[in-house]
Parts: structure tokens; sequence; C-alpha cells
């Protein structure tokens, strides 16, 4: 192994996804693409790529339009190894590769290692409760992965690369029209603190307290599927767990959350996780460093009576 590509959305995903490069074969050759500009291409360079190529997105373009011309590259250059962030459209882009390279494409990996049988990736099974370890032979592996699973390296700015652009393929997708979706403002992947809101907060109404006390304590609100997916009390972004964000804040406060793998999963990189629950046995509680037994809404009450004093 000797080539590893990292395909990122964004400069910051594009940085972890290089550390984890290097991590795992140190005197790899690591290529950058990142959509953006040539600054773009550069900070890549800086975070320790040794060559990389910027994607300008006109206005008429999406960014996985790239996929065609990303899939030439692939079958003229053979990297052994590429890594796409998990983000939505670069899942589409990793799938197209997959499909027209014919490589195997493992979705949000981990434990990557590279000996003499091949790579061996880490991926998760029944919705987290299990790991998969596969092994494969194939000369280009793709592999998925997640925002924080690599702190960057440090920024070295005097580093010098090769920086250029990669044209979209003629015959790129073309959006003839955007209609906009209602404004997204919870940024739950960096955010320091989460209040998150579970089942438990029985009714649509009572979000207001929720949001009172995230507001009160300076944290985004994010939520299980269920309130997301089923009752569409929030928008579909702001779910947490195994099909939806995965976070890693300083503090992580749920809101009647029962704490089902699928949910844990998203949530098991906070550093201190505090449960309000009813249930003392409830699994959330038990993976919880603190827990209140109570009603959410007079635990919430009290708590935000005390922040205000
Ligand atoms: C393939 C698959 C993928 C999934 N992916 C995800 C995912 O990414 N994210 C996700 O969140 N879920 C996911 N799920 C669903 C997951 O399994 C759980 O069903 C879900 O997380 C439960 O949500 P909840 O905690 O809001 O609800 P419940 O499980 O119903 O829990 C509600 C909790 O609130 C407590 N409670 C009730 N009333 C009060 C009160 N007044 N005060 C305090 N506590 C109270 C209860 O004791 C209970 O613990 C997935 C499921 C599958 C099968």
């Amino acid at each position: 192994m000797s080539d590893i590509w990292v395909i990122a959305e964004n400069l910051p995903w594009a940085a972890t996804l290089i550390a984890g490069a290097a991590s795992i074969k140190n005197d790899a050759k690591i290529t950058a693409f990142v959509n953006g500009d040539e600054a773009a291409a550069g900070g890549a360079i800086a975070a320790g790529a040794a060559e990389a190529f910027y994607l300008p997105l006109p206005a008429n373009a999406v960014w996985e339009g790239y996929a065609p011309a990303l899939s030439e590259k692939a079958r003229a250059e053979k990297p052994d190894l590429i890594l796409l962030s998990a983000s939505r459209r670069c899942r589409d882009v990793a799938a197209q590769l997959a499909a027209t390279l014919d490589a195997p494409c493992f979705s949000e990996g981990k434990n990557i290692t590279v000996s003499g049988d091949g790579v061996t990736v880490d991926t998760l099974l029944y919705g987290g409760l299990a790991i998969k370890n596969s092994v494969t032979s194939a000369s280009t592996v793709l592999v998925t992965m997640g925002a924080k699973d690599f702190d960057p390296l440090p920024v070295d700015a005097s580093r010098d690369g090769p920086v250029s652009a990669l044209r979209l393929a003629d015959n790129a997708i073309a959006v003839t029209g955007r209609k906009p979706r209602a404004a997204q403002t919870v940024d739950l992947a960096g955010a320091l603190k989460v209040v998150g809101v579970g089942r438990g907060v029985s009714e649509e109404g009572d979000l207001g307290l929720a949001r009172e006390l995230a507001q009160a304590i300076g944290a985004e609100v994010g939520c299980t599927r269920p309130i997301a997916e089923f009752f569409k009390w929030m928008p579909e972004e702001c779910y947490i767990g195994i099909s939806g964000q995965q976070i890693k804040p300083q503090l992580y406060l749920a809101l009647g959350v029962s704490g089902q793998a699928q949910h844990y999963f998203g949530i098991r990189d906070a550093r201190t996780i505090v449960s309000i629950n009813k249930d003392k046995e409830s699994l959330m509680n038990a993976n919880a460093d603190y827990y209140i037994v109570a009603d959410w809404k007079e635990a919430a009450q009290a708590l935000l009576k005390a922040v205000k004093k």
C-alpha cells in the first residue's frame, strides 16, 4: 500500500481523514480532494497531504457530480485506499466510485489496518450491537469515515505540495433549479453541549422547555430518531445515533431518552453524559456519568431555576 486518497466535502473533514490516512500507513502518499477553492487545497497540504486537488462548485453543479471525474482519475492512478467523509453527498460519491471501480466500500469503517493479507476494516452490524471485521485483498478499497474519527495533525503552513483543480466532467449533472428547505441552524457535530430530547418528552409543546434549558446552558438541541422521524417534531438532521448524527460534546444532557444502542452509538464519545429519566433502570441511566431519576419536566424546571440564579 503506497497511495491513499482522501475525498471530503470540506477542509476540516479532509484534515481528519488525512490524519487517519497517515495513521494507517505513515509513509503512504496522501492525495486530498476537497470541495472548495485553491485555499482549501492548500489547507489540505498544510494538514499533511502530499498533493491536493480542489473541487470548485459552480452554481449549476452538485458536489457528487464529481464522481465520474474522480472515478476516471482513480481508474488511471489506482489508489490502494480511498477514505471519504461520511456526509450525505460524499456517501453518494462513495457509492458511485465503488460501482464504477468495482471496488468494495465499507460504510463508517473503523480500525483500518493494512497487512500482507490486504486491508482490514471494522464496521458495525445490527445497529451497533456487533462489530464485523472484514479483510479484503481488492486493489482499491473505499471506506467512509466520521468527522471526528481522528484528531487532525498539527497544521504546518510551511508544507509545500502541488495544488490543482479537478474539472467536472462535461456531462456532469446540471442543476436547473433549487428549492430552499427550512433553514438548518443546528450545529450538533460541533456543539460543546447538547440537550437530547427523547420520547419521554411526550408533548410537542414541551420542546419549548427543553429549548429554554438548552439556551440557558449554551447547548444545541438534538433528539432521538422517533422524535424526528415518526413524530416530525424536529428536523431529521437533529436526530442523533447510528443512522443520524454522531456527536462529541463536552456535555450531553438526555431528557426522557431510553438510551438504546442505536442512539447511544451517536453519543458514546460525549465527555460527560447526564440522563434525566423516570426509570432508574433505563439504559441511558446505566450509561450516564450522572443521572436523575425524575419526571424530566420537574427536573428541567429545577435545573433552569438553578442556572438562572
Ligand atoms: C436500524 C435501526 C437504527 C436506528 N437508529 C437510531 C438512531 O440513529 N437514533 C436513535 O435515536 N434511534 C435509532 N433507532 C431507534 C432506537 O432503537 C430506539 O427506538 C430510540 O432511540 C428510542 O427513542 P427514545 O429514547 O426517544 O424513546 P423510548 O425508547 O420510548 O424511551 C423513552 C424514555 O423516556 C423515559 N420517560 C418517559 N416519560 C418520562 C418522563 N416524564 N420523564 C423522564 N423520563 C421519561 C422512559 O423511561 C424511557 O426510558 C434505530 C432503530 C433501528 C432498528
